[in-house]
């Protein structure tokens, strides 16, 4: 099946490839290119959306957002359970565009898409009962807490999970009466219309969710303009930080889902089959292209030799190349510019002292590609302490004691996610729930998002919450209704 899909949409883009667009981004200023990092090809130009474009859009959001808000949540939920099917429906051509437009591994698509169908059914089945009027006894004859949509809603989503982070913003946002208008990431602008069509094709109100393909210098006009109620950004630190001020200056509310450098710690008492596991897999999710990815390996002495010998064993046997090509677990990096600058990491922290213990080359040949790479030695001061590696490689870094530990994966700038690996489960429970400080803390597992529980961090990794019942409540006016 897996074949059939790759030779159906790699012969659809060698017909693009026909037109010999030449990957010369900055040449093409009005453009937004998509470029395979398998091939390094260019797949497609897409202009970039006009005044005029973004003028009828907005108008459109304001016409969709007066009728939307005013339809009963179960007619909300019945839209949302028919994009799910859609989604369901498209998955072949969504996991292929995704792999061909920034390198996922087909498997890790389909597990992709699925979850953004079933995130859209969760707010459809549980959506009226987070939004469900909350009565408050006072000195009034009646008065309670009404959740009102707020208008248009601002997305702007990066690559790396290019269905999953659109979804994961739109369906609260959606189910509660708001609308949407997503700016997608440069790279990504086929899912980006992949998106906005299949929502039409499911037959959601006409301006439900409409995607401008736009540069991200024109994200502060968006943010200035009256029509757009509020805005939601994922994705890096820096990117957060522009949109915090521009929202900020107009007073809008923000969510910032951002950057993060989550630790794993990994006390004398684990078990390392576990911790080895636990640590391969949250490093090398999405090609290691993930914010809530186990990006520091706080490792305690006693066991530090022992976890580190069967990391890189596990790190090596982790096969990359081709995403459509099943047996590859790591596909390339989404572009040559992030591979090139992850690598420079690497060399920076090795020339500050730390050990390479596999991987840490660019491999010959086209493509973004970057192999699955280990640096032990790691101390602060170094990039793979101090900042993101957005990308496969894994850092371990030794921590005297317990103590130690939790002190070295608190001494990040990020907030994001964090794990404890022990034997002792009350022990580690206690550390991830009052010690660690970070959004969402795991216990003998990899940090991953649930459509169940609010997702999101503190420090430079954000603020705000998506997901879960504090998800549906960003993007509302918390109404007090008071009858004397
Ligand atoms: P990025 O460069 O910040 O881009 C994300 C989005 O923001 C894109 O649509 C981008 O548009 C736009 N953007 C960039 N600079 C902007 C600015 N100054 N003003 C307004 N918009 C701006 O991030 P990325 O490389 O796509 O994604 C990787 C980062 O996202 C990592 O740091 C990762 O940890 C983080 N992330 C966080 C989460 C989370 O849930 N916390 C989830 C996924 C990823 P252009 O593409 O046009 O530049």
């Amino acid at each position: 099946m897996l074949n059939k899909v790759k030779r159906k949409f790699i012969k659809r883009f060698d017909w693009f490839e026909l037109f010999n667009f030449t990957a010369n981004i900055s040449s093409m200023p009005d453009c937004l290119v998509s470029v395979n990092p398998a091939t390094g090809k260019v797949i497609r130009s897409y202009k970039v959306d006009s005044e005029r474009k973004v003028e009828a859009v907005l108008r459109q959001s304001v016409q969709a957002f007066e009728a939307w808000r005013k339809l009963a949540l179960g007619k909300r939920a019945t839209v949302l359970r028919n994009i799910a099917k859609e989604i369901r429906k498209e998955k072949h051509r969504l996991v292929a565009l995704a792999a061909t437009e920034m390198g996922k591994p087909l498997q890790q698509g389909y597990y992709e898409v699925e979850k953004c169908a079933a995130t859209l059914e969760f707010y459809a089945r549980e959506g009226a009962g987070f939004l469900k009027d909350e009565v408050i006894p006072t000195s009034a004859s009646k008065s309670y807490v009404s959740f009102q949509p707020l208008g248009t809603i601002l997305a702007v989503m990066p690559w790396n999970f290019p269905f999953w982070q659109v979804f994961r913003a739109m369906a609260p946002a959606v189910m509660a009466g708001n609308v949407m208008v997503l700016k997608h990431a440069s790279n990504v602008s086929g899912c980006a219309l992949a998106i906005a069509e299949l929502i039409v094709k499911a037959g959601a109100p006409e301006g439900l969710l409409q995607a401008l393909l736009l540069p991200s210098s024109r994200v502060e006009a968006l943010i200035n303009d009256s029509r757009i109620a509020a805005v939601t950004l994922t994705g890096s630190t820096a990117a957060g930080s522009s949109v915090a001020e521009a929202a900020g200056r107009n007073l809008k509310k923000a969510v910032l889902e951002l950057g993060g450098s989550d630790p794993y710690v990994i006390l004398a008492d684990a078990d390392l089959d576990v911790a080895v596991e636990i640590a391969v897999r949250g490093r090398l999710v999405n090609s290691g292209q993930s914010c809530i990815a186990a990006k520091r390996l706080v490792v305690v002495q006693s066991v530090r030799k022992e976890f580190e010998q069967r990391f890189v064993q596990k790190m090596k046997e982790a096969a990359f190349g081709d995403p459509f090509d099943e047996k590859n677990r790591i596909g390339p990096m989404a572009r040559v510019d992030l591979r090139d600058e992850l690598h420079q990491q690497v060399l920076r922290s090795i020339a500050k002292g730390a050990r390479l213990l596999c991987g840490g080359y660019i491999p010959g040949g086209k493509g973004a590609f970057y192999p699955p790479t280990v640096l032990s030695n790691v101390k602060k001061g170094m990039p793979a302490y101090d900042e993101e590696l957005f990308g496969p490689v894994g850092v371990i870094i030794e921590a005297k004691d317990t103590a130690d530990a939790m002190r070295i994966a608190n001494d990040s700038v990020y907030g994001l996610g964090g794990g404890i690996i022990s034997g002792n489960v009350k022990k580690a429970e206690i550390l991830a729930a009052t010690e660690l400080q970070a959004g969402n803390c795991f216990v003998n597992d990899f940090v991953h998002s649930d459509p169940h529980l609010p997702f999101g961090g503190i420090k430079q990794s954000g603020y705000g919450r998506e997901l879960g019942s504090y998800g549906i409540r960003e993007f509302v006016n918390i109404k007090t209704v008071f009858i004397k």
